[in-house]
């Protein structure tokens, strides 16, 4: 039995109806180098959607192998509560000097849904022993995305992921969120003053006392088709939570570290949240860590007598894992020392511009929206009315199979197709990637 047919015995992908593995088999990938994949016949593959918007700077990093290898020899994994290590250690010191201010105290977890986790139910007790008992509520942006498990999926949106664990999931606020491509206000990116924060401010004023938290995916709202709305909407978010005394959770997970262009999708904002979840990026891409960041003012609401019953009683088995503190470390010593985020900065502009040259006046075309090297093109049937296709003909999937023939992974969400590469990406493979992605697409749609 080769692999593949091995692999389809045994192994149940995520995200994915099986039965279309019978036409696209999965593709057993043997090794990596920077943005490129390499299948068992040595097929080369762009890995433009960052496996999964994780690997940050390439595959197969020297810097980052260094330091894990380096860590094996020392130190695999140790409880962690009541003991520590140098690497969780020195990870938050490293930290302390990108987070954005205010936030200062780590609480260590193993991937995005849990970080997401850990902040829903740290709000809702901060309220609770704070003389809030009445706030038990949690408010979220509709098409949000925060992960799989049953408090994530009751704070997101999408029916595609929740639908059908409606009866468990959590009664929570879904407050209609920005959507600047089909602005319902008639703005365009650039002339708008958040007209549309007039749905927070209604549902604040009806459900803001009983609210613990609201959590945003600031900026990008990813799983949405890479939707992305100004910073001024996170400012007046910052307000009307400070207004009703709801915590504000910045689900970082997807737009940490350099990928909207700042090190955070807040710092554009120049505002803090309560609470910051990171996951994706943190270790590069190479092992699962993700931490839940938080003031010294939510911290101190937990901190008393044992007898008094305030601790945080949350862990995980993996909780701040040695060698992903060390990948983390290694991730932080790569974007400062080889000044990765300026040089990104270049690169999204070439990218902007070469797939504006390259795919704007295509017809099917809606828009080419980008922030920092995200780039996400919206394919419509009708520019002037922005119609979407069908879900049923797929079309994004379709394209998505066409480029994978000519060696790029473009996994598109619905019908928006995007790049969100590796930040290393150079012009030459970002050259590359673009006129696969042009190709597949001409070859699906035509034209
Ligand atoms: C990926 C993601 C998560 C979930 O992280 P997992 O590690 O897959 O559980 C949560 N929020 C956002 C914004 C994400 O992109």
């Amino acid at each position: 039995m080769d692999l593949v047919e091995k692999d389809l015995k045994y192994i149940w992908h995520p995200c994915s109806q099986m039965k279309d593995y019978e036409e696209l088999k999965p593709i057993i990938i043997d090794n990596g180098k920077g943005v490129y994949l390499y299948d068992k016949n040595g097929k080369e593959y762009i890995d433009i959607v960052s496996s999964w918007w994780c690997n940050l700077l390439g595959h197969r990093n020297p810097t980052i192998n260094e330091a894990i290898i380096s860590q094996l020899g020392r130190l695999e994994h140790v409880i962690f509560a009541n003991f520590s290590h140098e690497p969780a250690i020195a990870l938050c010191e490293q930290l302390m000097e990108v987070i954005p201010k205010g936030l200062s105290k780590f609480n260590f977890s193993d991937n995005g849904s849990a970080a997401v986790e850990c902040a829903l139910k740290m709000s809702f007790q901060y309220q609770y022993q704070t003389g809030h008992k009445e706030k038990t509520k949690f408010m979220c942006l509709t098409d949000g995305y925060h992960g799989e498990t049953l408090g994530a999926l009751s704070v997101g949106s999408m029916d595609l992921y929740a639908k059908i664990y409606k009866p468990m999931l959590m009664d929570t606020v879904h407050i209609e969120s920005p959507d600047c491509y089909r602005c319902p206000f008639g703005k365009n990116r650039g002339n708008c003053s958040c007209e549309c924060f007039a749905y927070a401010e209604k549902a604040f004023a009806a459900h803001g006392e009983e609210t613990c938290a609201m959590i945003v995916e600031p900026l990008v709202q990813g799983s949405a088709g890479m939707r992305i709305y100004p910073a001024l909407y996170l400012k007046k978010m910052r307000e009307l939570c400070d207004r009703y005394g709801v915590l504000l959770i910045a689900d970082e997970i997807a737009t940490g570290f350099g990928r909207t262009g700042k090190m955070f999708a807040f710092d554009h904002a120049g505002v803090s949240p309560d609470i910051m979840c990171v996951s994706k990026g943190l270790t590069g891409g190479y092992l699962p860590m993700a931490i839940t960041i938080t003031t010294d003012k939510i911290y101190d609401a937990f901190y008393a007598e044992y007898s008094e019953g305030k601790a945080f009683m949350h862990s995980h088995t993996y909780s701040g894992n040695p060698l992903g503190c060390a990948a983390a470390l290694a991730v932080q010593k790569v974007l400062r020392e080889e000044h990765i985020l300026e040089k990104a900065a270049i690169r999204a502009e070439y990218t902007t511009k070469r797939l504006n040259e390259a795919l704007l006046d295509h017809p099917n075309v809606g828009e080419i929206r980008h922030i920092g090297l995200i780039h996400a093109i919206e394919l419509v049937t009708d520019k002037q009315a922005k119609t979407g296709f069908d879900g049923s003909l797929r079309i994004g999937y379709q394209i998505y199979k066409k480029a994978l023939e000519n060696g790029l992974i473009l996994r598109p969400l619905g019908n928006v197709l995007y790049f969100n590469p590796p930040l290393t990406i150079t012009e030459t493979e970002i050259d590359k990637a673009i006129a696969i992605c042009a190709n597949a697409l001409s070859e699906v749609l035509g034209k």
